[in-house]
């Protein structure tokens, strides 16, 4: 797909929506920017506890506004309601600081698909948060998110410059990304070989012996081929995450919980086990969290299919919000053991 082909009137978005949260914000900034077509969403992450944008979605429209040299209305904390009109995607040397501990991988992933479609290369660093819960780690889009995109034909990197947890912050994500791309569908039917399962408890500022307590309780219950634990600057700090990774020939998922105060190290272990379990035990392809970040780079490429281990909310949203920016028709296909198939056409 190139850069600005299928231009639409404005699109008008209900933010209150299905899953009702900040990705219909972001899947629509990114569609905007790409297909030239302007959009209006109120109602903005209405089903929140704290609606409107925080710190990290108003990042992500200013990245994007800043991306596209987009007309922006309401672009402001709190706000509900909100116009942006872009302008051509410029390829450039980009830095944006959400200055809270919001995420910096879901700004990224806001404005990384506009810069695979620039005419030229591009580097992004995102400052805040860099491992948050109910988001992608750096490590998610680093070895689940990345090596498909590459297989579609994206060249980009990412790299974890710092560590950034709740609630300090202060982390920092850095993509290189080379413009023109043309991505190509593919289809993940089949996970092939497994190569590795690896726990991984990284503290930063905390005992390192709450991260041996996290992998005795994660290699008790899973065949783990590798565990460690990895000390952090303690300036990085303070933050505890527990990331268990299943890495096959076709897929590599990443299951993650993290430490808290007054949750003890056997209960973050056992939530992330619980989540790798239900992958492990499933015959499909890609996890919840992967399935609803993989529609739009599929939908780009005009075609693709995968199994699911299940249809989240998140996911159905996505498909209504693609659905409304670019001509594909998304479906999901119920199969045995609560495994969904998704095709693109
Ligand atoms: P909100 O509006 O709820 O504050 P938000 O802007 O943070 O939310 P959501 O709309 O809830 O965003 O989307 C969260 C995104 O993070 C989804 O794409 C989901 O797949 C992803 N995600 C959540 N948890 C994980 C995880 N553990 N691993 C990988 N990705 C995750």
């Amino acid at each position: 797909m190139k850069n600005q082909v299928l231009r639409q009137d404005l699109i008008e978005l209900d933010g209150s929506h299905g899953e009702g949260g900040g990705q219909v914000l972001r899947t629509a900034l990114a569609l905007s920017m790409i297909t030239g077509t302007p959009f209006k969403i109120e109602r903005v992450r209405a089903k929140r506890s704290k609606p409107g944008l925080l710190r990290q979605h108003l990042t992500a429209v200013l990245a994007a506004s800043t991306v596209s040299n987009a007309k922006v209305q309401g672009a402001k904390l709190g706000s509900q309601a909100l116009r942006f009109e872009p302008g051509p995607i410029r390829a450039g040397d980009y830095r944006f600081a959400i200055g809270s501990a919001g995420s910096s991988t879901l700004v990224l992933q806001t404005i990384l698909p506009a810069l695979w479609f620039a005419n030229g290369s591009s580097t992004v660093s995102v400052s805040g948060g860099t491992h948050n819960k109910a988001a992608p780690p750096a490590d998610f889009l680093i070895r689940c998110w990345l090596p498909l995109l590459a297989r579609m034909g994206v060249t980009q990197s990412i790299r974890l410059n710092r560590h950034g947890f709740y609630p300090a912050g202060g982390g920092e994500v850095l993509a290189r990304i080379e413009g023109s791309s043309i991505l190509k569908p593919i289809t993940l039917l089949e996970r092939g070989e497994r190569q590795a399962l690896c726990a991984e408890a990284l503290v930063a500022g905390v005992p390192s012996g709450i991260a041996r307590r996290e992998l005795d309780k994660v290699t008790e219950q899973l065949d783990c081929t590798d565990s460690k634990v990895r000390e952090l600057p303690q300036e990085e700090g303070p933050g505890n995450v527990l990331m268990i990774e299943a890495r096959y020939a076709e897929i590599t998922e990443l299951f993650t919980a993290f430490g808290e105060r007054g949750i003890s190290a056997e209960t973050v272990a056992a939530t992330a086990v619980q989540e790798a379990l239900q992958y492990l035990q499933s015959s499909a392809v890609v996890g919840e969290y992967l399935a609803d970040q993989l529609l739009l780079p599929m939908a780009l490429a005009g075609g693709g299919a995968f199994t699911a281990t299940t249809a989240s909310s998140h996911l159905r949203t996505n498909i209504t919000v693609i659905e409304k920016f670019l001509p594909v028709e998304i479906q999901i296909h119920e199969l045995d053991g609560g495994v969904v198939r998704i095709e693109i056409s």
